[in-house]
């Protein structure tokens, strides 16, 4: 499910590191939105994007493929 893009215009990446907000700006995927800055990417759980400083997880990762898997077979994506 779409987040819609003027919600997409205020969000944006609680990550931080270093002691310094991420803050970036946030891009709509199919599995989630993902950092323009830092490059994580938040999950989107019944559309309502998850921004947890935490939820972010790097695209390489294995967590990612997982996370995506799962939001196909609840047919969250329209794949
Ligand atoms: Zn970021």
């Amino acid at each position: 499910m779409p987040v819609s893009p003027s919600l997409l215009e205020i969000l944006c990446c609680p990550a931080v590191h270093a002691g310094n907000a991420c803050h970036g700006d946030l891009v709509q995927l199919k599995s989630g939105l993902q950092c323009q800055t830092c490059g994580l990417v938040y999950p989107i759980e019944n559309g309502i994007p998850i921004l947890l400083p935490d939820s972010g997880i790097a695209k390489d990762s294995p967590l990612y493929e997982q996370r995506h898997k799962l939001a196909l077979e609840e047919g969250d994506l329209d794949k």
